[in-house]
């Protein structure tokens, strides 16, 4: 990615992994004067090695007075410990805080940008978004908190961007024609604090919005219905429910497999119960904030469709990899705890199921309503006693 408004200008850039890297590489090539610095020995030596016109040195030598912003890493938080305190520096000096996403749009400004956020289900649905884009023939890029980083994006007319609260709180001048909050849960409460903090760091998805922009937003948790109630109430953006536990006047919902898509005059539907890549009610609210996305994009139904049907699903999350004699094989491996075992044992029925590994705390305990759909269980590590008895 192309950033000719930094050449120039001076950074400071903390944390120096995968995106920091990206980002140092790119405020560099575009001409900047770039001060890095990461707690890791190992990753500041490293960035020195591939990119020796940086100036690598901790944050209490950097010319703070001069520079245009200090851009963090997603990783790290805006209250990071000492001994460097880059951020109290930063407030100090009266320095812009920003990240990577905000460069993008800085750099990538008439291009149309769908965010997506919420506790479980972005990546899922980011990449479903990318997908049936693609599928469209859209000149598209997906990334940011899934996979790439967004300043190794290619010039392209959309960005699909899955963002951690970590990264919504990084913006400055950013706004996203269409972004989405797909569902709350008492999560990652240990960096905000409270339930509260986290919600108005995961609204900042909203931030900025203008008339002609959507907000999608799940309404499947009393958190998140609270929030979009008082987003139609402000009328400052288009705001469109998902649901999947009710039939909603408008928006889209999926009821018993069927979704209905009742943005138009003219409800549409369509049923998707039989896509394996998206099986399971948790699917079904990917699948709606999907859809919901692409069609305010401009994508027919029938393209939606057609590319959803063709989604392969994600590695290892509930990912259908086939049928055999009437048996279908699941690799759901990134379930490690058990709220997110929950989700295959509640789909699937008469269950072969392989489990064990490290137990975590409350191990399978609260999945034990779900043990009589269990034909045979095959434990394996360290729990196998535990999770045996
Ligand atoms: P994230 O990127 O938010 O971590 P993923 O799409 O990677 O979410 O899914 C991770 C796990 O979370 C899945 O294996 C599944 O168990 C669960 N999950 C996926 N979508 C949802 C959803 N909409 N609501 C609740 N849980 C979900």
């Amino acid at each position: 990615m192309k950033l000719p408004f930094a050449a120039g200008k001076t950074y400071g850039m903390f944390g120096l992994g995968k995106t920091g890297n990206a980002t140092a590489r790119a405020l560099l090539e575009g001409g900047a004067t770039v001060y890095a610095w990461d707690d890791s020995e190992e990753n500041a030596k490293s960035l020195q090695c591939e990119l020796p016109n940086c100036q690598v040195i901790a944050p209490e030598g950097w010319p703070w007075g001069e520079l245009e912003a200090l851009v963090l890493s997603p990783g790290v938080p805006l209250t990071h410990p000492e001994p460097h305190l880059v951020v109290d520096l930063a407030r100090k000096y009266e320095r812009k805080i920003i990240g990577d996403i905000e460069l993008l749009y800085q750099a990538m400004p008439d291009a149309e940008y769908i965010a997506i956020t919420g506790t479980n289900g972005k990546s899922t649905t980011t990449s479903l978004i990318g997908h049936i884009l693609k599928a469209s023939g859209e000149s598209v890029d997906v990334g940011g908190n899934l996979g790439r980083a967004v300043l190794n994006f290619e010039e392209a007319d959309t960005y699909v961007l899955e963002l951690s609260s970590y990264q919504l709180d990084l913006l400055e001048t950013t706004h996203f024609q269409i972004a989405m909050l797909l569902n709350f849960s008492p999560d990652h409460l240990d960096r905000h604090g409270n339930m509260m903090g986290y919600i108005e760091a995961k609204r900042n998805i909203f931030s900025r919005q203008i008339l002609n922009d959507a907000a999608i937003v799940g309404v499947d948790e009393p958190y998140s219905e609270a929030l979009c109630r008082e987003m139609l109430a402000e009328q400052r953006q288009r705001v469109i429910p998902i649901s999947t536990s009710q039939a909603l006047e408008k928006g889209v919902f999926v009821r018993g497999g069927v979704l209905h898509n009742r943005l138009g005059k003219e409800e549409i539907t369509a049923d998707i119960s039989a896509i394996k890549s998206l099986q399971g009610e948790h699917n079904w609210q990917n699948a709606a904030a999907a859809y919901a996305a692409c069609y305010l994009h401009g994508v027919e139904h029938d393209d939606i469709m057609s590319g959803m049907k063709t989604f392969p699903g994600l590695a290892h999350r509930m990912q259908w990899l086939g049928e055999v004699d009437s048996v279908q094989y699941v690799n759901d491996s990134k379930a490690t705890n058990a709220d997110a075992t929950e989700k295959a044992l509640k789909t699937y029925d008469h269950i072969h199921w392989i489990i064990g590994g490290v137990a975590k705390e409350g191990g399978i305990e609260p999945l034990e309503r779900y043990f009589r759909k269990i034909k045979h269980a095959y434990l394996i590590g360290e729990a196998a006693e535990t999770f045996a008895k």
